[in-house]
């Protein structure tokens, strides 16, 4: 299984339109972090977990020349606002396959009425093809997926967990019950916005609790804010099984 990391930085991405804080002004590539997404591929298959704004160039800089479904964690729109451009797929595959709790598959169909919507439709608007995600695992092709819900604000989400490898963005709290799903991961994908609290994201100290109860083999941290500080930096003061993803990032599992 391989994992690409599409994009690490939180909403408004690194460098902040208009910011002069250091960290936006950084030449280390590891600073510039498109908003948050993985790409998952296993045997000739390839699903992407988001579909945020940066979804087009994130396709065309990882050169991801077909895709099987998507993912969504949650609604938000770091995580969603890109799903027009899924036209290219949906010209390949008919409609392209997306997971979400029912919830958010609401709100899709209300934002993207046009791409949902079978009735009247602009020949060259997107198709999906919508599959409700419950609390219980599913196939995707081969594999078995572990939807893991956690809590993110007012909201509950979902983090997926494929074989040994889990992907958990914009955690605030994950409830006792969801964390055994969570137990003998190689790889835990896990957010950790930046030092100060957040009342819906798990700052770096949450974050690094957390990891030291599941207790993964590696924990890599994503959803990153230019507060979080230089790269090169944070990495250094962390644990030696916990690093900082960046844009790009290829893990082979
Ligand atoms: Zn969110
Ligand atoms: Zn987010």
């Amino acid at each position: 299984m391989k994992i690409t990391f599409l994009g690490t930085g939180t909403s408004q991405g690194i460098p902040v339109i208009n910011s002069s804080h250091p960290v936006c002004l950084s030449t280390d590539r590891r600073d510039r972090r498109l908003r948050v997404s993985i790409l998952i591929e296993w045997d000739g298959f390839a699903y992407v977990v988001d579909c945020g704004p940066d979804f087009r160039f994130q396709m065309l800089r990882a050169n991801v020349s077909k895709i099987n479904g998507v993912l969504f964690t949650h609604e938000h729109a770091d995580h969603t606002a890109g799903m027009d451009d899924l036209r290219p797929y949906s010209f390949q595959l008919g409609a392209v396959p997306v997971y979400a709790q029912k919830r958010v598959l609401e709100n899709l169909a209300y934002r993207f009425d046009y791409i949902f919507n079978v009735e009247n439709k602009y020949p060259g608007a997107p198709r999906v093809q919508p599959f409700e995600v419950r609390g219980t695992a599913f196939q995707l092709e081969n594999l078995e997926v572990i939807p893991v819900e956690c809590i993110h604000g007012e909201i509950a989400i979902y983090g997926y967990r494929f074989n040994n490898v889990a992907y958990m963005t914009d955690v605030k709290t994950i409830p006792d019950n969801e964390k055994d799903k969570l137990r003998n991961l190689d790889v835990l994908i896990i957010n950790a916005i930046r030092h100060k609290w957040h009342y819906s994201h798990l700052n770096l100290e949450e974050a690094l609790k957390i990891i030291e109860e599941l207790n993964p083999k590696k924990a890599y941290l994503t959803h990153i804010s230019h507060h979080l500080g230089f790269h090169a930096e944070v990495e250094k003061e962390l644990p030696s099984n916990v690093f900082l993803a960046y844009d790009e990032l290829v893990l082979d599992i």
